[in-house]
């Protein structure tokens, strides 16, 4: 482990930190500008003690929420950690995307209410629009830099809340767990041991800080007292080989992502093939929030193999916010594993049995590794009970990363019962997602909402789209939504898919969805399929990229479900 001192808070690693290490690299930011600055510990107390002091000037304090709506940069670090340190309670929450600023007012000023929050801390640019529509004082990072106090009676206890968590809001209104210290330095110690976390790491991302895999990292470095590159995403948007850039320059050693980052570097590199890139110092590349797909993983591995990326760095994880961050994640010292299993098997049966011809009748399944050191986890049916192996069911959870609650609603005093509150059978999450183990190695199946039954088969809406995208020969991932409809009449759902334009690019539409039609009969026995084609980039996403399913549902009903015809376009309601 890289732990030296194992610090009760993150507060405490880095006031630890700056006492033992003032000189150390702590951060080096990327800002949007692309201009880099490198923080050391001492520069980030400096930070940090000066927010603190703005904070309590303002009248902010212990368990009062501020919502953070600032890019990646020195500030929201500053406003972050200070937060942390004076027992505010931050909510980072998405910019605004440019389309619709009155929707994303109502969506922040939702937050607001929710949260309950006493201030909006954003950039100077954004202060005054938000300011004008919001029922809480607007102020900025520089606005709450003061004379620094000396940063010596931190209010962060283990059991203290840290921050909230938005869930990503892929199946309804995102929730807001309630993230405590202690969850946070369970989740990233547990972390550190199963990747064989070292001193002389370096952390490289991109990713959003206000989503848990982002904002986790600034934690995990803290802890493990090792330095991090911190770029903007938007220099990962605009150009995603600088991510591999960083790693390269930096000589990171983790770096983690979604596994469409890993599809898009994949598929620009295979168009222009990099030069100059050293990836042999990259040890660990966490790789989840999503389904993880064999054809994902090889291809980047494929692309990125002649530039020193070892076998062993693609590490396929699951988790969740529930969770802090992180359940399970794959053995470091061997490649990834995929499991092949008969699909008739899974649909008909619920269970993963093996299979070992490479042909339609089989799929991948992703292993995504063991429960982390200190957490449990089991598979059970629907009497919550445990599952033998291979057998598909829900996936529970317990240990010390695990909330002990969402943030109820102002006014709501239903929570106990309402069906957003946190599920629990005997001290175990019940988290919503289906997968199977082998030998204590978990392998997640999907969202059990999103199953589409068919006359009583169950189908894995992940495994459809990936078979409708091989048999159109897309080369995208995520252009094709399965979503089962109920059909009132015949008793039984049935599939409908919606299609992002492109799929058909070049082709006609009568001609794509014949053959898909032709295909799923042969492959799955399904009949009666309904084809929505939406706009080029339509389908509706989180704002981590995540399909939203429930809007696809809604996008379907609202426009009469089955009397849609095959080539009507539909277009985004969200
Ligand atoms: P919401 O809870 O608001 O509907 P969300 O569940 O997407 O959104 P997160 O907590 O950010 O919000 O994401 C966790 C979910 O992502 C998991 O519950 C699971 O469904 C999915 N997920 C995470 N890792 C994987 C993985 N390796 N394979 C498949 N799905 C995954
Ligand atoms: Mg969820």
């Amino acid at each position: 482990m890289t732990v030296r001192h194992p610090a009760g808070t993150v507060v405490d690693a880095l006031l630890d930190s700056a006492e033992r290490t003032p000189d150390r690299l702590a951060f080096h930011v990327i800002e949007r500008s692309e201009d880099e600055f490198p923080l050391s510990y001492a520069d980030v107390y400096h930070l940090v003690a000066q927010t603190v002091s703005g904070l309590t000037a303002q009248g902010i304090g212990a368990a009062d929420r501020v919502i953070v709506v600032l890019p990646t940069s020195r500030d929201f670090l500053a406003v972050y950690l200070g937060c942390l340190y004076a027992g505010v309670v931050p909510l980072a929450a998405a910019e605004p995307t440019g389309a619709g600023m009155s929707h994303y007012t109502a969506h922040l000023r939702r937050l607001v209410e929710h949260a309950q929050a006493k201030r909006v801390v954003t950039a100077a640019e954004l202060a005054d629009s938000l300011a004008a529509s919001l029922p809480v004082p607007v102020t900025t990072p520089s606005a709450l830099r003061h004379t620094p106090l000396p940063l010596d009676s931190p209010r962060a206890k283990p059991a203290s809340l840290a921050h909230l968590q938005a869930t990503s809001g892929s199946t309804g209104t995102p929730k807001l767990a309630m993230i405590r210290h202690g969850n946070i330095v369970a989740n990233v110690r547990a972390i550190a041991e199963a990747i064989l976390g070292r001193a002389d790491d370096t952390l490289v991302s991109w990713l959003p800080l206000f989503h848990d895999m982002g904002l986790i990292g600034i934690s995990y470095a803290l802890h493990a007292r090792i330095p991090m590159v911190l770029s903007d995403p938007v220099n990962f948007l605009r150009n995603p080989m600088s991510w591999l850039r960083w790693i390269s320059r930096h000589r990171g050693t983790l770096s983690p992502a979604p596994s469409s980052a890993f599809h898009i570097c994949a598929r620009v590199a295979r168009r222009r093939p990099p030069k100059d890139l050293d990836l042999s110092t990259w040890r660990v590349a966490l790789c989840g929030a999503e389904p993880v797909h064999e054809s994902t993983m090889r291809e980047f591995q494929t692309a990125f193999g002649p530039f020193g990326l070892h076998e062993t760095t693609l590490r396929p994880v699951y988790g969740l916010a529930e969770a802090t961050l992180a359940v399970t994640i794959s053995d470091v010292t061997r490649p990834y594993t995929v499991d092949h299993v008969d699909t008739e098997a899974v649909v008909a049966r619920g269970y993963a049995e093996p299979r070992q011809a490479a042909d339609a009748r089989t799929t991948g399944m992703m292993c995504v590794g063991p429960v982390l050191p200190g957490h449990a986890l089991r598979v059970v049916g629907p009497d919550r009970t445990p599952l033998p192996d291979r057998t598909i069911g829900e996936i529970e959870v317990s240990g010390p990363s695990v909330i002990d609650g969402y943030l109820p609603e102002p006014g709501d005093t239903t929570t106990a019962t309402a069906e957003d509150q946190l599920k629990r059978a005997d001290g175990h999450l019940r988290t919503g997602d289906l997968g199977y183990q082998i030998d204590g190695e978990l392998h997640v199946t999907g969202r059990s909402k999103d199953i589409v039954i068919i006359s009583g088969r169950n189908y894995i809406p992940d495994q459809l789209e990936r078979f409708v995208e091989t048999v159109t020969g897309s080369p995208r991932t995520s252009a094709v939504v399965a979503v089962g409809v109920r059909d009132e009449t015949l008793h039984t759902e049935q599939l409908h898919l919606l299609l992002d334009e492109r799929l058909a690019e070049g082709r006609d539409r009568q001609d794509v969805t014949g053959q898909v039609s032709r295909a799923l009969s042969e492959a799955f026995g399904i009949g009666g399929v309904t084809f929505h084609w939406v706009p080029r980039a339509q389908l509706p996403r989180t704002t981590s990229g995540k399909i939203q399913r429930h809007l696809c549902r809604k996008m379907i009903e609202d426009t009469g479900g089955r009397t849609q015809r095959a080539a009507e376009p539909l277009s985004r309601r969200a």
